[in-house]
């Protein structure tokens, strides 16, 4: 049985801590997450290892310049 691991970030808007549930087995991923507190897209960057394993995960801003 697969269980997603909930992870904490910081919106990169608000700067309020959300939780996220990601999938490691879809692999390496980018998707907006709207956050649960300001509602804007949080550009979630997920990267996955060979095994699998959650190796990094960043929030980013849809609107950087
Ligand atoms: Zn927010």
């Amino acid at each position: 049985m697969y269980s997603l691991p909930e992870i904490s970030i910081d919106c990169p808007y608000c700067g309020e801590s959300i939780s996220i549930l990601i999938d490691a087995s879809c692999g390496s991923q980018e998707y907006y997450e709207d956050c649960s507190v300001c509602c804007s897209p949080i550009l979630l960057v997920i990267a996955v290892d060979a095994l699998g394993e959650l190796s990094g995960i960043e929030a980013r801003r849809d609107d950087a310049c």
